[in-house]
């Protein structure tokens, strides 16, 4: 089997909420949405790019005098990164004496990143396994495929969290190695789509149709996150609970309550966040009433992630 390479930005361990048991969950570096909410700025661009982390600075200076490109400066008294500098950031990051500057991803090899994974494999046995996530682990399927496999030869669970922003032929070429699928549907309406992420959701609801139809559609679990103002609204919820039953009546739906932890790493990558003030999350009785919705509109199978 061909050892390919692929790009990561982290690997997360005993993971509880991205699939059964205690999992090891490896984050794919890319994704062609642009949500406006996204919990993993870091993750959107493909390319690696190096961080500057201010908590982790001392202010020495070393990295401003061996920056050839102007690729860190010193402006009104702070450090400021410019990662659109073509600068040798490797020797930078050598530089830097505390850490405060770093890549926000690697390129790992699949059998280095399989023994990185299996060094827990002891606590898969108790229902566990491992969770690809991101970014959008179907932009690299050759790479996502050969793990799964080496993974489910070793009899681990294998689960994925996709966007399902990608060609068909690349949910096809990972499909046989899953076993459970989380795939979102964030937004039914085109339009709305678009004023969220930026692009059109027509490769998705295509991508749905396909996963819904086939073998594995007892193991697909559709998800939306409830986004205050983009997603979390009934009309949103009764046209995804509509389409998603009335391709398979016994599909696994499940809404997830607003998690507000995104904030803090959007100065990191230079966005926007979308809220001036970060919302709430929304109440258990809040929670109900969308479940109430989907299942009013033929999903008999609802669950509320808290
Ligand atoms: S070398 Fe590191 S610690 Fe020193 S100023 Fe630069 S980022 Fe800060």
């Amino acid at each position: 089997m061909e050892n390919l390479k692929g790009t990561i930005f982290d690997v997360r361990r005993f993971a509880t909420h991205d699939g059964g048991g205690i999992r090891t969950t490896v984050f794919f570096k890319g994704c062609q949405l642009l949500c406006a909410w996204c919990h993993n700025p870091e993750g959107i661009s493909t390319k690696r790019r190096a961080l500057y982390f201010d908590k982790k600075c001392i202010h020495c200076g070393s990295c401003v005098k061996n920056s050839k490109c102007g690729g860190m400066t010193f402006q009104d008294e702070k450090i400021v990164l410019d990662h659109t500098k073509s600068e040798d950031w490797d020797e930078l990051i050598q530089i830097c004496p505390t850490g405060a500057i770093a890549w926000d991803s690697r390129e790992i090899d699949v059998y280095k990143l399989f023994g990185e994974v299996m060094s827990d494999a002891p606590f898969f046995k108790y229902d566990g396994g491992v969770t690809l996530s991101g970014g959008e682990p179907l932009l690299q399927p050759d790479f996502a495929g050969q793990l799964l496999k080496l993974l489910q030869d070793r009899g681990i669970h294998t689960a994925i969290e996709t966007a399902l922003l990608v060609p068909i032929e690349n949910l096809k070429k990972v499909l046989p190695y899953l076993n459970h699928i989380f795939a979102d549907c964030k937004i039914f309406d085109e339009s709305e789509h678009i004023r969220a992420t930026k692009v059109s959701n027509k490769l998705i609801i295509q991508n749905l149709e396909y996963l819904l139809t086939s073998d594995k559609k007892r193991d697909v679990v559709i998800r939306t996150p409830m986004i205050p103002e983009y997603t979390a609204t009934e009309k949103n919820v009764a046209e995804i609970a509509k389409f998603i039953s009335g391709i398979f009546p016994e599909v696994n739906y499940e809404i997830l309550n607003y998690n507000p932890l995104a904030l803090a790493k959007y100065h990191l990558v230079g966005r926007e966040f979308c809220f001036k003030e970060n919302p709430k999350r929304f109440s258990k009785e809040q929670m109900n009433h969308f479940a109430e919705i989907a299942h009013s509109n033929g999903v008999r199978n609802v669950f509320i992630d808290e």
